[in-house]
């Protein structure tokens, strides 16, 4: 094991993503003390019993003190409030990140309510489940997932490495990116998807046709893959929408017409556009396991306990 990273460590939010942050954190020994903080009294004594850190607090005020790292791992309209409140608290020269899935929301979040001094580099560990809250997280979830860091030209470039040697400790793969593009990709590959699933459980729950134990009886048939991904957090993913608007907007214009398109097909029975672009779907999906992002197990290898949905 190498030389802790950083002497002390602040996790703001034990959920899913900051209890594996911390699990990964404890087996890869980046830090000497792990301090966290939560608001809800349930997910620091959750937090205390797994002993997912050295202190938990309920002021992140107090866990922030002398931290070095700073990792906000609440809700994104959470960032804001959090920023504001740890400001006047963190020492010259901390750096603060976070694992928000959106990116440019977090720099206007929480650049303005750092003090001069403090380093920014926002990150968003591209790997997640459809499940929350202290218990959900596991050390492994980051292993072999990229991590996206966002920082701005201006950030100091010791900070980022520092951030980037964090996330290599965890097995991610680290790769920059400015923070409007982070937004437009992760819009098309994993925001507009849990729109789609949720719409498409939402349609199948008010449908009155069909009734709703049909719907489960007969879930294999490609309904079941959406519900895992339509089980996902309400209060993440709504704070998601809401600090995504324009990209999730632009990408959801090209699924609306693209959609019509087949809607079209369907209609005229034009079979070879339907199998045509079937055809090239196929080949993405084995473009992804071919990159080790997914496997090709039945049941997508996800009846293991770490179900991964990359959000
Ligand atoms: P989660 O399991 O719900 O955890 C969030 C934690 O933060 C909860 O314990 C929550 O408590 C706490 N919290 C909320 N507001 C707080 C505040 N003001 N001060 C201190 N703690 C507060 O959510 P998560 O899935 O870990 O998501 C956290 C972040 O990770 C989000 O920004 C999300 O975009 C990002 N992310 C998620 C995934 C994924 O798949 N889940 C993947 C990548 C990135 P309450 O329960 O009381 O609200």
């Amino acid at each position: 094991m190498a030389a802790p990273l950083f002497d002390r460590l602040a996790i703001i939010g034990i959920g899913l993503i900051g209890s594996s942050v911390a699990r990964a954190a404890r087996e890869q020994g980046v830090a000497r003390h792990i301090a966290i903080a939560d608001a809800l009294e349930a997910h620091r004594n959750e937090a205390t019993e797994l002993k997912l850190g050295d202190s938990v607090h309920a002021d992140a005020a107090e866990a922030v003190k002398d931290a070095d790292l700073v990792m906000l791992c609440v809700p994104l309209g959470a960032n804001a409030a959090v920023a504001a409140h740890i400001g006047p608290h963190l020492k010259a020269g901390a750096i603060v990140s976070d694992v928000g899935s959106c990116k440019q929301a977090v720099i206007r979040d929480v650049a303005p309510r750092l003090p001069q001094g403090v380093h920014l580099v926002p990150g968003h560990p591209v790997a997640g489940t459809e499940h929350s809250g202290p218990k959900a997280g596991f050390a492994s979830l980051f292993r072999n997932r990229w991590c996206i860091l966002t920082p701005e030209a201006h950030t100091d470039a010791g900070a980022v490495e520092k951030v980037k040697a964090f996330w290599t400790a965890f097995g991610s793969r680290v790769e920059a990116m400015d923070p409007r593009h982070h937004d437009l990709v992760l819009a098309i590959t994993s925001h507009v998807p849990h729109l789609i699933a949720y719409n498409i459980v939402g349609t199948a729950d008010d449908l009155e046709t069909v009734t709703q134990s049909e719907v489960i009886k007969y879930s294999a048939g490609g309904f079941r893959d959406f519900t895992r991904i339509a089980a996902s957090d309400p209060t993440m993913w709504r704070d998601v929408f809401l600090n995504n608007r324009e990209a999730v907007l632009e990408m959801l214009g090209r699924f609306t017409e693209d959609l019509i398109a087949l809607q079209r097909a369907i209609r005229w029975g034009e079979g070879d556009t339907l199998f045509d672009l079937f055809t090239r779907t196929r080949a993405i999906r084995r473009a992804i396991i071919d990159a080790g992002q997914e496997t090709a197990a039945p049941d997508f290898g996800r009846a293991a306990a770490e179900k991964d949905t990359s959000a």
